[in-house]
């Protein structure tokens, strides 16, 4: 790795001066419960700090103690998780909830190295517990760490492949501050976020421009490097709101690409180039559903990511359903039939979310009938409605 020489004291000394001037006043930088910083932490990952902000207080008031979120039912936490995405990070956290209430006292575990040990801890959010929680000297590198230290460094390679990577953790470890590690880590982070941004970095604000490369090189965008291959993967699909008397059909299991797995989502199927949307969503709600279909509006159109992917949905309401969900898919996944005024309470992906807001948000004043039954025909789960 390429280094301007500067000192690394003097570096430190500036880092966190500009921390401690600058730092944003997030709710969950004014705790040192190890259990709060967690859940914040696995909030963070992939998440706009604004949506941190508005769900992190919810859910610590929902389960305010690492018993609690063990206690608690799956369902429970991926309702409360609702509309934050990347749900498995949900699912782990609850997992090692309960391995902690069951083999370790409840308590979280102080070290980098023990916390790697629960389901779902990546090298991230354990070091990030460890040094914000417990104080432990552990870098953290995530993607705002690794441009700062690409730019800082003028790193002639890929960050996210081989050698490259092992060079950008080793010099987080060499800078990281022993005395101050949470600090110091949320400084990188923070410098990353607001001030070595993506693009336009604002190197006149940045206090560790002194030692720079890459703005010493006047070329602080071309840092860090691409090998490329980081393609987006478009998909279409269709899905559903089909309404019965006020209630809206549900589905859990059986996405084809396993997202979303133990939520409940609208009915859905791929869609190709070729595919007629209405054509499509006709035969799922008709053929593959086993229901009676009185009419069939929409589509209205929006777009998601999941990973890599960017999805189209176009989204169909299905009016006057009837029926029980005979068709191939009732044998291969679970339905359920929710009032809409309750649906606030189920986990639901975000965009299916929206689809339901937008599509029957006029439909809350249509009380369920009290005569109908809500119908859920179990079934393994694994298989896709679609398929
Ligand atoms: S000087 Fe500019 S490019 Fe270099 S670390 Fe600071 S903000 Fe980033």
């Amino acid at each position: 790795m390429t280094k301007k020489a500067f000192d690394v004291d003097a570096f430190r000394r500036a880092l966190l001066a500009w921390y401690d001037a600058n730092r944003r006043d997030l709710a969950w930088r004014r705790t040192d419960d190890p259990y709060e910083v967690w859940v914040s932490e696995v909030m963070l990952q992939q998440t706009q700090v604004s949506r941190v902000t508005e769900y992190w207080p919810r859910f610590l008031e929902r389960f305010p103690t690492l018993s609690a979120l063990a206690e608690a039912s799956l369902d429970d936490v991926l309702a409360a998780w609702s509309g934050l995405g990347y749900y498995r990070r949900a699912r782990s956290l609850h997992a090692a909830a309960r391995v902690l209430v069951d083999r370790f006292d409840g308590k979280v575990p102080e070290s980098a190295h023990e916390l790697r040990e629960l389901p779902g801890m990546g090298e991230y959010t354990c070091a990030a517990v460890a040094s914000i929680a417990f104080g432990e000297d552990v870098a953290v590198v995530d993607a705002n760490v690794v441009r700062v230290l690409a730019r800082l460094t003028a790193l002639a390679a890929d960050p996210s492949r081989g050698e490259a990577r092992r060079a950008i953790r080793s010099e987080a470890t060499r800078l990281l501050d022993a005395s101050r590690p949470g600090d110091f880590n949320q400084a990188m982070m923070e410098l990353g976020a607001l001030v070595c941004t993506p693009a336009a970095p604002r190197c006149d604000a940045c206090p560790v421009a002194a030692g720079c490369v890459a703005l010493e090189r006047g070329d602080p965008e071309g840092y860090p490097i691409s090998s490329g291959a980081t393609g987006t993967v478009e998909l279409r699909e269709v899905v559903v709101v089909a309404i019965r008397e006020g209630e809206v059909l549900l589905v859990r299991g059986g996405h084809e690409r396993g997202w979303w797995e133990g939520l409940w989502t609208l009915p859905r199927s791929p869609l190709s180039e070729t595919d007629d949307p209405r054509e499509i969503a006709r035969s799922l709600v008709v053929d593959r559903l086993g229901l009676g279909c009185e009419s069939l509006e929409g589509p209205t159109e929006a777009t998601y990511g999941v990973t890599k992917h960017r999805v189209t949905m176009s989204a169909f309401l299905a009016r006057g359903t009837s029926g029980s969900c005979d068709g191939d898919a009732g044998k291969t996944v679970d339905f359920r039939w929710v009032a809409i005024p309750d649906l606030d309470r189920v986990g639901i992906p975000a965009p299916d979310r929206r689809a339901i807001e937008e599509l029957a948000g006029g439909e809350t004043s249509s009380a369920p009938s009290t005569t109908l039954a809500a119908v859920e025909l179990e079934g393994p789960a694994g298989h896709s409605p679609s398929t």
